[in-house]
């Protein structure tokens, strides 16, 4: 036989398995092609594919060429398990001669491998979770040079691929169990499908991948919300035909305010009146013979429109930026908002800018927190974005409504017209666009399924968290807007255990002043008549800018000027709070949160300014809450080594684990490229988060969590066996989080945190913890 350059062989290889694809029926048939064909192609007598079952620990032979047909499904073996659960542990290529010899070999009868001298095993994974194996053998004595280990790699790379699209069709293809199917392939899906961002080719329509945010199936046109179009993007043309560029700006400016009436009636239902009147000052301004006359006069003398605009815009800015009078100032920003809309509308982009008049999913490159908060979310079906990631705050604003979302879908902006008919299935992590007949068929049911799993959920939501053996269980809300409120209740939660205070800031045109404040805290207090709130002061900086408060360019912002820090260095703005969080404290039970807390310098400056806030409503004769409990987020980690004396500071400790995860692990929340590194189930956390349940337990201090892991099933099992008994989480997964409970015993949950501590890394931890849970599953 000719030979082949190695490296043609994995190319060609790769081709001929993408042509198997095609006309195999099922992933057993093309993992029966695929062995057959890298066999024959790297001339080994044997090539087998072991893939892991549901419950992530046990491989399992699946295909086969040279075994015996009859081990096929049957024979298996543990990770870490003979040569094959090496492979798939070790997570690199295991080469070896003579495998019969070596000491973790294991034998299996009913293969008939003895015959073989030679194994190659190279493991087959979805990023960090391992899938499989594949493996070759041979008779003779063969060493796989270095060429054919990394044809083979590269092969493994594509079956993993083919692996998971397979089990993603095949799941939807096999519709019999209904409800329970639906819950198992929603986690399946989710862990194995995690940010995977390769496209698949789908009969000739696109079918991209992302990561699932949060999760859900539904189906409808494409929003495309473009991208921010910037002053700095606009050039003076020349040779411009004055004539058309007035008709130009006539025809924006009457979009404009339109679209600013429009603003204003949705920010007051959302938000308050006061917070809408910033739109009245808009339409003023869009009204204003002042300014329109300046920018007629740029065209006059031959600017084009967006030019003239840009320069008078400018102008405005420089001359307010100036001013004496902060009220006079802060109109900068507002000039700056309505030439940016103007802008929009002039050069064709405004009808895509925040303004959604029917029901569609919003398709973004990036969604900033402060676009989040002034979307009509009624018209949200499911949002996808290319950039972000599920830690950003713009897609935990999304979470806590319910929206469906899918974030790092790369190059999906490219892909798509506007209007185009997409189906979002954020379950898999799969967005389709232009979907075939059969996918949409597949999806109706899907998305039937999906009503049904949450009219089951609904149940739960008058139900009281307990495990299934009556221990009791507090589940709060971590809210943002007012209009989160609602969504809290109708999930049944106990409160807010996280009402993150700069979300409503975001919204606005600037900062709301105490009085303003206080009716947005009260209203909040008011919804949840007695239960608790716990409000957190500004956790500004890091991803959350407010459009009027632009803080110093910084190289490294998540570590920089952020949260209590800007707080502590702009006192006015701190004690102001402090004084609405104080007046509104008198209308139901509030807790106070102080966020970023480093050490116990900031709990004392902070109770100092706090001191300040309550002597100032004394003086002005205001009623003030007269107890307030006092808490620190813990998520920084020289706060959990300070935890035994900041308890004596304070009453009760949130765990931030989406920032506390970052910093310990030194992986960006919002990188996708470190995403990887980003992991909740890593060793050092668990440790982390124990050792601060140990504190909080010894010292007699509450303790909720309020990162965003608490909502994932194999985190809550972990956490809830450690000892922690209040989670906030964002509302909808508040009915899923009492299913698990009412199906989970405590001891169960208490021994796979004891056994998860011991294990020293995440893969055996995720795995150990998967198994827990498929358990509860079995037992039901
Ligand atoms: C956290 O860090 O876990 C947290 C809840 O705060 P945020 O996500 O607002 O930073
Ligand atoms: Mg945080």
């Amino acid at each position: 036989m000719a030979t082949r350059p190695t490296e043609r062989l994995g190319v060609t290889t790769l081709e001929d398995i993408s042509a198997l694809i095609l006309q195999s029926h099922d992933l057993d048939d093309t993992l029966k092609n695929i062995v057959t064909l890298v066999a024959k192609r790297m001339r080994t007598e044997v090539c087998s594919i072991y893939l892991l079952d549901e419950d992530d620990c046990t491989l399992r032979l699946r295909a086969s060429k040279g075994l015996s047909r009859r081990a096929i499904g049957k024979v298996t073996l543990q990770i870490g398990e003979g040569l094959t659960g090496m492979a798939a542990q070790e997570r690199h290529a295991v080469t070896i001669q003579e495998p019969q010899s070596h000491p973790r070999y294991r034998y299996f009868k009913e293969t008939g491998e003895e015959r073989f001298h030679s194994f190659l095993g190279i493991p087959l994974f979805d990023r960090k979770h391992p899938l499989g194996v594949i493996v070759l053998q041979t008779k003779e004595t063969r060493l796989f040079s270095p060429a054919e280990i990394s044809a083979l790699s590269t092969i493994a790379f594509q079956i993993s691929s083919i692996v998971i699209n397979a089990r993603l069709l095949d799941s939807i293809r096999l519709k019999e169990e209904e409800s329970s199917r639906f819950a198992r392939e929603l986690e399946h899906t989710r862990k194995s499908l995690l940010s995977r961002e390769t496209a698949l080719q789908d009969s000739g329509e696109t079918a991209l991948r992302g990561t699932v945010a949060y999760p859900g199936v539904v189906s409808g046109p494409a929003h495309l919300l473009d991208e921010r179009l910037g002053f700095s993007d606009i050039l003076d043309e020349e040779h411009v035909e004055v004539e058309r560029e007035m008709q130009r700006l006539e025809g924006a400016l009457e979009k404009t305010r339109i679209q600013t009436i429009f603003l204003e009636k949705r920010v007051a239902e959302r938000l308050s009146q006061d917070d809408a009147s910033i739109f009245h000052t808009h339409l003023m301004i869009l009204e204003d013979r002042g300014f329109l006359d300046k920018v007629r006069r740029e065209i006059s003398g031959g600017h084009s429109a967006p030019y003239a605009l840009k320069k008078v815009v400018d102008d405005y800015i420089e001359a307010f930026a100036r001013m004496e009078d902060p009220y006079l100032r802060e109109r900068a920003a507002d000039m700056e908002d309505i030439g940016r809309r103007l802008l929009a509308n002039l050069v064709g982009q405004g009808e895509h800018l925040l303004h959604l008049k029917t029901p569609g999913i919003l398709v973004a490159r990036e969604l900033l927190p402060s676009e989040m908060a002034s979307l009509d979310h009624e018209q949200i079906l499911g949002i996808v974005t290319e950039a972000g990631e599920k830690n950003s705050h713009a897609v935990i604003m999304a979470k806590a409504m319910g929206i469906p979302a899918l974030v790092g879908v790369k190059g999906v902006f490219k892909r798509l017209a506007p209007d185009a008919p997409l189906i979002l299935d954020a379950n898999s992590g799969c967005l389709y666009i232009n979907p075939p007949p059969t996918v949409v068929e597949e999806y109706r049911r899907l998305e039937a399924d999906c009503d049904r799993e949450l009219s089951r959920l609904e149940e739960f939501r008058d139900t009281v968290a307990a495990t299934s053996d009556g221990e009791r269980v507090v589940l709060r809300a971590n809210i943002g807007l007012v209009s989160d409120v609602a969504v809290a209740l109708r999930n049944g939660a106990e409160g807010v255990g996280l009402y993150r205070t700069e979300f409503p800031y975001m919204a606005r045109g600037s900062f709301p002043d105490r009085d303003d404040q206080y009716q947005l805290y009260r209203k909040v207090i008011e919804g949840f008549a007695g239960q608790p709130v716990t409000i957190r002061t500004l956790d500004i900086g890091g991803d959350k800018v407010l459009p009027y408060f632009t803080p110093p360019r910084e190289d490294n912002p998540f570590m920089g000027w952020r949260s209590v820090r800007v707080s502590l260095d702009n006192r006015d703005i701190f004690r102001t709070q402090l004084e609405a969080i104080l007046m509104a404290g008198v209308h139901g039970p509030v807790k106070l949160l102080f966020p970023m807390i480093s050490g116990l310098e900031e709990v004392r400056a902070c109770k100092l300014v706090l001191a300040e806030a309550r002597a100032n409503l004394a003086r002005e004769g205001i009623a003030a809450a007269e107890r307030l409990p006092l808490g620190v987020m813990i998520e920084v980690p020289a706060a959990v080594q300070m935890a035994p004396q900041l308890a004596r500071e304070v009453d009760f400790f949130a765990l931030g684990t989406n920032d506390l995860i970052q910093y310990m692990l030194a992986a960006d929340r919002n990188n996708p490229l470190v995403n990887k590194y980003y992991d909740p189930l890593h060793p050092a956390i668990l440790r982390v988060l124990h050792e601060v349940a140990e504190v909080a337990n010894r010292e007699g201090k509450g303790l909720c969590l309020c990162g965003e892991m608490g909502s994932d099933p194999i985190n809550f099992l972990v956490l809830l066996g450690m000892g922690i008994r209040e989670f906030s989480m964002p509302a909808p997964f508040i009915p899923r989080t009492k299913a698990l409970l009412a199906r989970l015993p405590l001891k169960v949950a208490r021994k796979a945190a004891r056994e998860a501590l011991t294990l020293v890394d995440s893969i055996s931890i995720r795995a150990h913890l998967a198994k827990v849970l498929s358990s509860l599953d079995r037992d039901l």
